[in-house]
């Protein structure tokens, strides 16, 4: 059975000896030295001077709209999770929808200014698989406007811009470390912002508003994290380069083998900053693409058809027509991706993709998308690169 994902899991000695270590602490929440630690490290890692780990990240993108102090109407996009839209309901705005592009399937920056009325506080993006939005453009619309900007990072870790973390733009960026992410925690996940004010607020804010031991100085809830979701964080943190890598190797094996298949890939902003946190494929029309997920799934190989169905059509919502997103959605699936899957698995995928489409797996020859011809170099290049995992390729 191959699933469309897979938790990455350290060796279980690793875990246990930081378990060992709570124990001798007894101390297992509250601002721990596991939780320190990881907030460290992680900063270290992205190369950024703040943030806060929190419970999940959904609680994240909830402290952001509560510390930006949102009301009204949120500009967002329909292509996402369905907690970027819940979260905006849920703190009591409305989400106003703007269709994405077709080709980086983000929010169109070009239609964000008319959506924009009086009410608008915010635009809420999100960097979709992994690949980042035209932050440059929406910077410059967010500016005009006087809107603030939240991004949710929750497919981005290890992506960068500008070769800069990712999470470094917006005036609040979200991620989320839950165990279907390529970083994990177990649940997990994180806050960023480069202003003092909204960190401390968020600070704050994270732990019920408590300032000192009997004061408050911040409405709060609780969206603290523990030591052993920490724990399994300090655990995955060092194989994270080795698992970025097991992943574009991957993705370079999948796009090679699919080259003559009709689809569509997502256009990366830059291959080298990329995370490949996701394999998606754009078929031609629903049908094929779900003919090739039954094809897949008589080989007990799951796919997932993610983002389906668009944001812009959940029964709490304004239902509004988003052309481009709505065609999208209907014809994409997510293609399994994970640190253990083999190249030999890719290749059957592949093969049975292929078969449905009746295309020749042979004939290489014809490069029809951004991405196919590196693909070939990525593919030598981490081939005869050592890469230990699991000792399995
Ligand atoms: C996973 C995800 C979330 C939610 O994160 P949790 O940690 O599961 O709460 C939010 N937005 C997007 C785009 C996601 O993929």
């Amino acid at each position: 059975m191959i699933p469309v994902t897979k938790p990455f899991l350290p060796a279980e000695k690793e875990f246990k000896s930081y378990v060992k270590s709570i124990w001798e602490r007894q101390w297992l929440t509250n601002n721990g030295p596991l939780v320190n630690t990881l907030e460290l490290k992680l900063k270290e890692y992205l190369g950024l001077d703040h943030l806060l780990y929190v419970s999940n990240g959904t609680v994240a993108l909830q402290l952001a709209i509560k510390a930006l102090e949102l009301t009204g109407e949120i500009i967002t996009t329909p292509f996402s999770f369905v907690a970027t839209t819940s979260t905006i309901v849920w703190q009591s705005c409305k989400p106003v929808f703007v269709d994405i592009d077709a080709e980086t399937f983000n929010i169109d920056p070009a239609k964000i200014e008319a959506a924009i009325t009086p009410q608008t506080s915010a635009i809420l993006a999100t960097h979709v698989y992994g690949t980042p939005c035209d932050i440059d453009a929406i910077q410059q619309i967010a500016d005009k406007h006087g809107l603030k900007v939240i991004y949710d990072g929750a497919h981005c870790f290890g992506t960068r811009y500008k070769n800069r973390s990712v999470f470094e733009y917006g005036d609040i960026s979200t991620t989320s470390f839950h165990s279907t992410k390529l970083f994990h925690t177990i649940e997990g996940g994180a806050v960023f912002t480069r202003q003092p004010d909204l960190l401390k607020k968020m600070a704050l804010m994270r732990n019920f508003g408590y300032s000192g031991v009997d004061t408050f100085s911040e409405q709060g809830i609780n969206a603290k994290n523990c030591e052993f979701h920490a724990a399994m964080g300090l655990c995955n943190l060092p194989h994270i380069d080795e698992i970025l890598k097991k992943r574009k190797l991957l993705s370079a094996h999948y796009m090679l083998r699919l080259n003559k298949l009709n689809v569509r890939f997502q256009k990366l902003h830059d291959i080298e900053e990329y995370n490949y946190a996701y394999f998606p494929v754009l078929f031609k029309s629903e049908a094929l693409m779900k003919e090739s997920k039954e094809k897949l799934e008589l080989a007990q190989i799951y796919c997932r058809r993610y983002f389906y169905p668009s944001l812009s059509a959940l029964p709490y919502v304004n239902n509004v027509d988003m052309p481009v997103c709505d065609s999208i959605a209907s014809r994409i699936m997510c293609l399994p991706l994970y640190h253990t899957l083999t190249l030999a698995d890719v290749d059957l995928i592949c093969r049975l993709l292929l078969r449905v489409q009746n295309t020749d797996e042979n004939n290489l020859s014809e490069s029809k998308h951004f991405g196919i011809l590196i693909a070939d170099q990525i593919e030598s290049e981490i081939n005869t690169a050592t890469i230990k995992v699991n000792g399995s390729l």
